[in-house]
């Protein structure tokens, strides 16, 4: 599943998370807004590595809740890892690379984290299909996560043709754009308690350049009949998500169409709506 900054080798120097990988039980839960407040350079600082991890499995709790998923385990990766992040399905554990900067951290914890949900929406959609109640369980669930059911149709198909290799592709999968996007939105959200310091500036920049490329990617007929036909492509090739035979012509007629623009994809029409002035407008 989703590994980012392309996986070369293994994280080679893994760290145990919050005693041992056990996951905080809710007694030592705390609110969103009292464990970002430890991460303003100054605390950040003053912290120890196993700090940083449980610091960050408590959010990943709150982050699981709100999505109504199990949290996974937040695991490190060493300074020499070649992953910044990975969020790993099968071990339900997610694994960040710990670096000096703060927001980079916790934009990293964020970012996986919402992989993890995007998993675990795919697994309901699957466990949905054929079933009229949970199918409407699966589509308030989408909904409140901020995506359509087409949304998730192309990123069930991508978790299992994922492609790290060509820049462009990789960073036009729905599955990274969301979760980047997603990332951003709660970066900017709460930047009253985070921000005011060059650092916080620095990620926000970084990942408004990066909405920036993934949309004039996007809007580019170029880069679009690309990465059409190399889905179209690879559909035609490979195995198909444990999608059904109706949801893989579904599928193979929005690769074919082209028009993602006008698809009625949440990803696109949240990177459609940012505005380097004003961010993302809901
Ligand atoms: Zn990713």
């Amino acid at each position: 599943m989703p590994n980012d900054k392309k996986i070369v080798k293994q994280i080679p120097d893994e760290q145990p998370g919050p005693s041992g990988g056990e996951i905080l039980n809710e007694g030592q839960q705390e609110s969103v807004e009292q464990i970002l407040k430890k991460f303003v350079p100054d605390k950040y600082r003053k912290m120890g590595n196993l700090e940083v991890l449980r610091e960050l499995q408590k959010l990943e709790n709150n982050l699981a809740a709100e999505s109504g998923r199990k949290p996974y385990q937040v695991r490190g990766a060493g300074s020499s890892a070649e992953t910044i992040g990975l969020a790993d399905k099968e071990r339900q554990t997610l694994n960040v690379k710990l670096s000096y900067n703060p927001y980079g951290v916790l934009h990293t914890l964020l970012h996986e984290s919402r992989h993890a949900s995007q998993y675990e929406l795919i697994q309901e959609r699957k466990r949905a299909v054929g079933n009229h109640q949970l199918m409407g369980d699966y589509k308030k669930n989408v909904e409140k996560h901020g995506l359509t059911d087409k949304d998730l149709l192309v990123m069930s198909w991508e978790t299992d043709n994922y492609s790290n290799n060509d820049t462009n592709q990789y960073h036009m999968q729905f599955v990274e754009a969301d979760a980047e996007i997603s990332s951003y939105k709660f970066l900017v959200k709460h930047k009253g308690l985070l921000g005011g310091n060059g650092q916080f500036d620095l990620v926000i920049q970084q990942l408004e350049n990066k909405m920036n490329d993934l949309k004039d990617a996007f809007n580019d007929d170029e880069m679009v009949k690309n990465w059409s036909k190399d889905r179209q492509t690879r559909h035609g090739n490979t195995g198909q998500g444990g999608l059904s035979q109706e949801e893989q012509r579904r599928l193979g007629e929005i690769y074919a169409s082209g028009n993602i623009k006008q698809g009625g994809f949440s990803v696109i029409k949240d990177i459609n709506s940012f505005e380097r002035k004003n961010g993302l407008r809901e």
